[in-house]
This record gives structure tokens, sequence and C-alpha cells, in this order.
């Protein structure tokens, strides 16, 4: 299309918060667990113990990271399953009567991982507020503590999002709860469980569980640079879950199944590394952020989508929304230039519908179409940037030329 641009040498990967690679030093702790250390951590004999070490010392590291004791850190297959295990798990506890219909808190930008058990709850009988953010795509707290009501059992708000990188205020919403449920043990009413989704924030901001003030939270290891299918719920001691898994009791009852030992001791390494280096990583990536979104919005038509780079925002994250371009034809054209980017969350990839996030930001479905979002992470360099501006800069024109996707 464009014969007059040089290609990279390289593939420029520009989708961080869909997954990342697993880090070379993360890959080499999990290798002897696949074929040396393999035993079932349930068995009585030297392998057995050996592989219940590697998970109970990966256990100890995740819960010194989050200032979590030990017993407090339950592992899973994952974001997803985290998610679902703190959400099904803290509701079914209760029976949806007549006389009581417990109440759920949500938002309107929570990942379909938060948003897919709260709606199958509502079929159930339970009842859910989803709350409205604001342009930025941020809760207000305020609005939340108006939104709860006597049946309130449960709360859940993620830490970032995945489309935006919008920063939710995770710790002031936690504190508001927690002085709501001192009123609420006078009243001798259920007390409100605070989960948060922390999948895309584990790589980049605090994790302390005491400064967030949260009772459960989800992470994963996919999006740190650890690998897929493993993930960990932090549950604060004093709270029941109802399981979701049930078989052999393992993860104190909670999720039965014979443990990911290698995924367990990747995801504790990855873990222990990205909270290492979130500090300078954060410092480097934003200032490569500022400079695409700087360049970025010069260009006509080219509008950023939730809040300014900044505290409020994620510093690998930019989306925009780029008039009469259909996000999904540039990915492709991009794709041809080796440079993977997104439309929206990758897990919603195959639907056509347009992204929820970005119609709550206030956005028309045809905007959200015509958006697309560039994730940055460690392998990330200016040169790649440049590169990739230089080649999204003619792919516009000529695709707002040729779309006949007009706004
Ligand atoms: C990726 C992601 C999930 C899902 O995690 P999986 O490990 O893919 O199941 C949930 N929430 C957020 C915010 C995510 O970014």
């Amino acid at each position: 299309m464009f014969p007059g641009l040089p290609k990279f040498k390289n593939p420029i990967y520009l989708d961080y918060a869909a997954s990342t690679p697993v880090d070379p030093a993360v890959l080499k702790v999990m290798r002897p667990y696949f074929s040396m250390a393999f035993g079932n951590p349930s068995s009585l004999y030297k392998q057995g113990v050996e592989a219940r070490e590697a998970i109970e010392s990966s256990r100890k590291k995740i819960a010194g990271v989050v200032g979590a004791r030990i017993s407090e850190i339950i592992f899973t297959a994952g974001g997803t399953e985290s998610c679902n295990l703190a959400i099904f798990g803290a509701a079914r506890k209760y029976k949806p009567a007549k006389k009581f219909r417990p109440h759920i808190v949500s938002c309107a930008i929570e990942h379909h991982a938060v948003l897919g058990p709260i709606k199958t709850l509502t079929e159930e009988g339970f009842e859910a507020t989803i709350l409205p953010v604001d342009k930025n795509g941020l809760v207000n707290s305020k609005e939340l503590l108006k939104a709860i009501r006597p049946e309130t059992i449960l709360v859940s708000i993620m830490y970032a999002n995945n489309e935006i990188g919008a920063i939710e205020p995770v710790a002031e919403i936690a504190g508001l709860i927690r002085q709501n449920n001192r009123e609420r043990r006078q009243k001798h009413l259920p007390e409100i469980i605070f989960h948060t989704d922390a999948c895309q924030a584990a790589g980049s901001l605090d994790l302390n569980i005491n400064r967030l003030g949260v009772d459960l939270m989800s992470v994963n290891g996919s999006k740190i640079y650890g690998p897929k299918q493993i993930g960990f719920l932090f549950v604060r001691d004093g709270i029941n879950l109802k399981p979701l898994i049930y078989g052999g009791g393992q993860e104190r009852g909670l999720r039965s199944g014979t443990e990911n030992v290698p995924g367990i001791v990747g995801l504790a390494k990855a873990l222990e590394l990205s909270q290492k280096i979130r500090e300078s990583e954060n410092r480097r990536i934003g200032k490569l952020q500022h400079y695409f979104i700087s360049r970025l919005v010069k260009l006509p038509g080219v509008e950023l989508n939730g809040p300014k780079p900044g505290i409020l925002r994620l510093a690998n994250n930019i989306n925009v929304t780029i008039k009469g371009v259909e996000g999904e034809a540039l990915l492709l054209y991009l794709d041809s230039f080796n440079i993977a980017v997104s439309t929206g969350s990758a897990c919603t990839t195959g639907k056509a519908d347009p992204s929820h996030v970005l119609l709550a930001l206030g956005r028309s479905p045809l905007q959200s179409k015509s958006s697309i979002r560039m994730t940055l992470g460690k392998q990330t360099t200016k040169r790649e940037i440049d590169y990739t501006l230089k080649v999204l800069k003619p792919l516009i024109l000529e695709l707002r030329k040729t779309n006949n996707f007009l706004l």
C-alpha cells in the first residue's frame, strides 16, 4: 500500500495489556517443575514434598509482596477465575428470597470476568447496581456510597481498566465501605465485602492490600510477564467464600484440583520482578506514552480516550478514537506492517459489538468502532513508536478516503 515506507526489522508489539511475553527469568524458575520436581503436591514422597515446598514458598513470596498473610493467598487458573471466585464466592453464601434480595454494586467499565458473573447472579435473583463512570472512566466514590442499600453484600470495582488505563479510587472506596460496615454492624446488617480486579494494575501500581484496604483482590500472571492460566485471589482472613470448584479440597477447599506447580512458581517470580521494577518502568514507559499521545492527538480527527497521562492513567496505555477510520481495518493494515495493536479488549475479539468501556465514556457506537488501543511494555522503544507514527499517518488518511466509514 505504501511502497515508500521501509519495513521495520522486528515485529512491533503494542498489545501488552492483552498479554505479555514470559520473562526469561520466570521461565527459568518454572522449568524444573515440568519434568524434574513434577510430583503431585499432595503426595508424601520426595517428589511430592518438593512440589509442595515450591507452592508454599511461592505463596509466601506473593503474600510478602502484597502485605498479606500466607493463608490469604489462593491460587486459581487466572484472572477470570479469580474474579469469578470472588464474586460468586461472596454472593452465593446468600440465597435470594422475596424478603431479602442480596445486592451487588459494580461499575460499567469492569472486565467481562466481573460483569459476566454479576449478570448471571441477577438471573438467579440477586440485584445489581452498575454505576456509570465519568467521561474519563472514573467512578465517583460518593455516587457509589449512595448506591449502597441495607441488602448490599458486595462491591466490585477494578483497580485499573484494561482498555483505557483509568485508575480507580480503590483505597478511597475501601475507606468508605469500612466506615459503612461499622454502622452496619450496629444495625445487624450484612457486612459489605469489597473486591478489586487488579489484573491490569499488578505490573505497575502499589499492590499492598493494607494500603488499598480491599477484602478480595484478583491478580493474574499473563499481564505481568508470567504464564497464562495462573492467578491468585487474595482473600482477607475472616471472609468465607463459597467455592466454585469441588473435589480434593486443595487451596483451603476454595479451589480443588492438582495445583499448577510451574505456573505458581512462575507467577510468584513474575510478581516479584514486576513489582521491583514498576517505578522505574513507569517512568520510562510514561515518557514514551506522553510522547506517543502528544503526537497522535496532533493528527486531525484523533482524540484520546480515558484520563490524560498522569496519576489517573496507567503509564502503558494509549487509546484513541480516529474519526472516519474503522478500528479493525486499521488493526489489520498495521498487522501487515508487523505492528500489533488492539481494538478495545482482546478478550472480546470476534464479537462485532462496540466496546462497552468506550460507550460508558459517552462515545457513540461508531466512535467506539473507530478506536484502537496501543499498550506499551518492557520491550517498547522510542524507535518503535516513531515507526508506528510514520505508518499510522498515511494509513489514517488512506482509510478515510477508501473506507466509506463515515461519522
Ligand atoms: C486479562 C484480564 C482479566 C482476565 O484474566 P485472564 O487471566 O485472562 O483470565 C480480568 N480482568 C482484567 C482487568 C484483565 O485485564
